[in-house]
């Protein structure tokens, strides 16, 4: 019984094409990382990653072959981030990372390298031909010290990448780190010890 209910609890987590985490189990990790980044003051990255002119691929090559380029990028995705990372197929051809704990210096790093990775990604045709892939991806770290709503940082991640789309594509736009973060210290001078626990 409990293996059946564990088996279900997984279903109901998973894109079934990919593998994934889907869009539900997604925004519950969001939900949980905000909760985290608003007590530790740690720096998260949420990128958001769409395959650049898909339409192009269904149309010329069939939806089953679409579908194999949506495997091949989720795949692409998966071998490229960390473990503790999560990747969801989050629509149609859409996909999200949520990575804790990564400084900002990390994070353009980390969304090159998956865009390289599918930029090396090659989907092979029936016919013995094969078929190459990007993708655009845009970035934003969550607001730290503050409990911030997943809807604004899916926002606000999803104008970089539109930001990416717009300036031809295959490429990463990263929201500017705002001020240098304040450690704990810091904000204990700034605010003084007292109000600073209120913090907590
Ligand atoms: P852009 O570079 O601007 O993102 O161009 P695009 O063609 O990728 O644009 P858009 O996001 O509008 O197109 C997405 C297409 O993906 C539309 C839809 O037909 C197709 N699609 C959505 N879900 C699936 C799926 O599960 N399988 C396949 N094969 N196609 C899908
Ligand atoms: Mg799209
Ligand atoms: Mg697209």
């Amino acid at each position: 019984m409990q293996q059946l209910i564990d088996r279900l609890v997984d279903l109901s987590s998973r894109d079934p094409l990919t593998g994934l985490s889907n869009r539900r189990h997604f925004e519950l990790a969001l939900a949980r990382e905000v909760d985290r980044v608003a007590r530790s003051g740690e720096s998260a990255l949420l990128l958001v990653v769409d395959i650049d002119h898909f339409k192009r691929i269904n149309d010329s090559h069939g939806h089953a072959v679409g579908d194999q380029v949506i495997r091949a990028v989720g795949e692409a995705l998966a071998v490229t981030v960390r473990p503790m990372d999560l990747v969801a197929r989050i629509g149609g051809e859409e996909f999200a990372v949520v990575l804790p704990n990564c400084p900002a210096a990390f994070g353009p790093q980390v969304a090159a390298r998956v865009r390289q990775r599918v930029a090396r990604t090659s989907v092979p045709l029936l016919d013995g031909r094969a078929i190459g892939v990007t993708v655009s991806v845009g970035g934003a770290f969550a607001q730290q010290w503050v409990r911030s709503s997943t809807e604004l940082w899916m926002e606000r991640a999803d104008r970089q990448l539109y930001r990416a789309k717009a300036e031809g594509r295959d490429r990463v736009c990263i929201e500017p780190s705002e001020v240098p973060s304040v450690s704990a210290e810091e904000k204990g001078l700034l605010f003084g010890t007292s109000q600073f626990q209120d913090f907590e």
